[in-house]
This record gives structure tokens, sequence and C-alpha cells, in this order.
């Protein structure tokens, strides 16, 4: 079926008489036949489904689940385990990687969150930081995963998954996936073990609801249950509904959004106060050709570098109308921020430098409003930070 057709239907083939999935709040279950429940708890500690009777919401719920389906459907995989947020998802990942081996390879550019978590040694995992090409140099005999984000927060590189793949061997790859969603990308389909979203962003798509989501296999999907009944994090089943809910609107959402993105980056490339545009149809921005045959089209994130430097961003922000100056990103709205400033401040000087994290860099979520009317409000914005530029 299409992907279209697997939005609007997916993980709704449990639903008897009802039209629209219910919302399941129980935190626990009813169990009458001990011996059943018992063998129902072993199971979901092993990581497995219940065998009947949910137990506990910590365990197993069933509105969260089928919010599961619809999205390993969506992604192409045999099952997805949830999270209260993204960096929930995150820390699962890095907890169900220390089962299998304590040392993990990053690519950068990642996450501001993600980056810091792997740095600040809190999880005690070793860590070592490569780039797509080194990856095969860091892989060790406890190497237990490879992390990297294509399209990379805020930069906009992207990372050729089945080469990472590659020379990761055997050893799984995690990909990050926020920015492209699965009606963009699905990293699955080029190798990789785990994807990774945050569903605070494009799936929830209306900036009301927290989480964070990991499409995966059995083997890996077992390790995730087992750390999200141990650590807790889960999605809150109302959270889950509204995310089951929003995957039915994501392909159009991410097709309009996409439409003014294109749009906008194009405008933006020939105004006078900009230095650059990061956006995968731009010159430079995709090397390694992954438009059309990794990413289906270029997304609704844009990364500018402003010529006007810190100054000029600050006056943008504190200028724009229509785009709201915020972090975070996929909403139905406008967000425009800075990255070195908000985002990307906990991550060090040297990885903003490696990541061209620069002062006049802004990163632009484009929603889905008129495209003139949003093109106005930048160029307004834009026509203060100009005489910055000049000088
Ligand atoms: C927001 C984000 C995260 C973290 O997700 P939260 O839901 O905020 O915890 C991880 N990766 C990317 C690319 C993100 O944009």
């Amino acid at each position: 079926m299409s992907p279209d057709t697997v939005a609007v239907h997916g993980g709704r083939d449990d639903l008897g008489e009802a039209h629209v999935p219910p919302i399941d709040l129980s935190t626990t279950y009813r169990t009458p036949d001990l011996p059943a429940a018992t063998a129902s708890i072993d199971a979901m500690a092993d990581g497995q489904p219940p065998m009947g009777s949910s137990v506990y919401q910590r365990l197993h719920n069933p509105t969260v689940d089928r919010f599961e389906r619809a999205l390993a459907q969506m992604e192409g995989t045999a099952c997805s385990v949830s999270y209260a947020s993204g960096m929930a998802a995150v820390t699962a990942a890095l907890l169900a990687a220390k089962m299998v081996g304590n040392h993990v390879v990053a690519v950068r550019p990642l996450y501001g969150g993600t980056d810091h978590l792997l740095q600040c040694g809190l999880l005690g995992l070793e860590v070592s930081w490569a780039t797509p090409d080194t990856v095969a140099d860091h892989i060790r005999e406890d190497t237990s995963l490879v992390i990297c984000e294509t399209p990379a927060n805020p930069t906009l590189q992207l990372v050729d998954i089945r080469a990472v793949v590659a020379a990761a061997g055997d050893v799984a790859v995690m990909v990050d996936s926020t920015f492209a969603t699965p009606v963009l990308q699905r990293p699955a389909d080029h190798g990789a073990a785990i994807v990774l979203h945050s569903g605070t962003k494009f799936l929830g798509g209306h900036g009301d609801v927290m989480a964070g989501v990991l499409a995966t296999d059995d083997v890996w999907g077992a390790r995730l249950r087992q750390v999200r009944i141990l650590t807790g994090g889960n999605l809150h089943p109302m959270a889950a509904y509204t995310l089951h809910r929003g995957l039915q609107t994501l392909p159009i959402r991410v097709r309009a959004a996409q439409a003014n993105a294109r749009a906008l980056a194009e405008r933006l490339a020939s105004h006078p106060a900009v230095a650059g545009v990061r956006y995968p149809t731009m010159p430079g921005c995709d090397p390694h050709h992954l438009l059309g045959r990794q990413l289906k089209g270029p997304g609704t994130m844009i990364a500018v570098d402003l010529l006007g430097g810190y100054e000029a961003a600050r006056g943008v922000m504190a200028a724009v109308g229509l785009f709201t100056p915020a972090v975070s990103l996929g909403s139905t709205d406008s967000l425009i921020q800075h990255p070195a400033g908000l985002t990307h401040r906990i991550v060090g000087e040297d990885a903003q430098a490696e990541g061209q994290i620069g002062e006049g860099l802004l990163r632009l979520s484009v929603g889905l409003e008129d495209v003139d009317d949003l093109w106005s409000d930048l160029d307004q914005a834009l026509a203060l930070a100009e005489p910055m530029a000049a000088k």
C-alpha cells in the first residue's frame, strides 16, 4: 500500500466496532487469572508483547501500541518503541546498546541534546567522535552502535546512510531521521537498524505533544522495551493518541510545508543580507547525490547564514512577526531560531566549529502558511539586518 494510505490506516486493524482508536488510560489491568498474568509479565520482562493481560501501563498500553504499529509500518520496520520525549528515546537506545557493548561511535553534527548526553559521560559509555568517512576506523570489538543524523540539525548536512552502514560492518546503525520524517526518508530501507524520531516535531505536528520513538527490528525492539520497563520514560496514552492522529496528515503536511520551504530557500539565496543558504536543493548541499536516492524531497527545514553575523541574527529574531522566534520544529506554523545561542549552546565551541554552527546562522522550520505571507515577513525582518551586513 502507498505510504499515504498507511499513514491514514496504520495501527487501526484491531478497532472492532470503533471507528477511531479509543484512549485507554488505565494504569493497571485486572488479573483474575494469576498463572496467565504471571506468564504475561514474564513475556513482557523479556521485551516481548503481553500474553493477554497488559498488567501495568509501564509494561504495555494498547493506545501506545497502536501508534507504535502505525509508525513501524510507515518506516518499514518490524516494530517501534515509543518514549516520553526524543531524548528519552535516545537514552533508551544508548542503554540498550550497553547491553551489547560499552563503546559507541557518534557522527557529528548531532542534535545538541544527543551530543551533550554522549559528551557528558552520564551513561558511562565510551564514545568515539567520527565523520561519515572515518566511521570504519573507530569500530572496535565492543562497539555496539553507530549514531548519525540526516538531514543533520541544524546544518542540514546529508549523510549517506548506506555508506555508514557499510563502514559499520556488523555494528548496528541508528539514524536520527527527525528532519526527514518517514514521508521523505526510510533509513531502514538503506540498512539502518534503528530509526529515531523526536515525535515532538513532525509526527505530532501541531506543537502540542512531546514524544520520542525508535523504529527497529524485533531483537532491538525487545531490548528497547526491556529498557523502557526498567527505567520508565513511557509515552503517555493521550500523547500516543495525538501522535497516531497526527500521522494521518503527516504526508500532506510535509509536502505542503516542503513546497513553501523550497520557494523560501530560493528567495533567501538571492537576498543581499544572506551569505548562504543550506537546503538540500542548493549548490554544494548534496555532495553525495542523496536527493531522490535516499531523501525523497528537500524537506521543510532551512539553515541560513547572515552576512551581518550575530547582530543581524538577533535583529531578525526580534523583527519577525508571522514566524515565531522559538526552538523546536515540524509544526503547522513557521518557527525561527538561533542554534549557536539556543539549541546548540550546550555543544562545545569545537563542536560548533566542526558543525559550522556560526553566530550568523538561523534555522527556519517552515510551516503551512501562505508562502508570500511568509516571505513578506522574512523580507521585512532581513531589511533590518542589511545595514549590519554592510558594516
Ligand atoms: C528535538 C530533537 C531531538 C530531541 O527530542 P525531544 O522530543 O525534544 O526530546 C532529537 N533529535 C532531533 C533531530 C531533534 O530535532
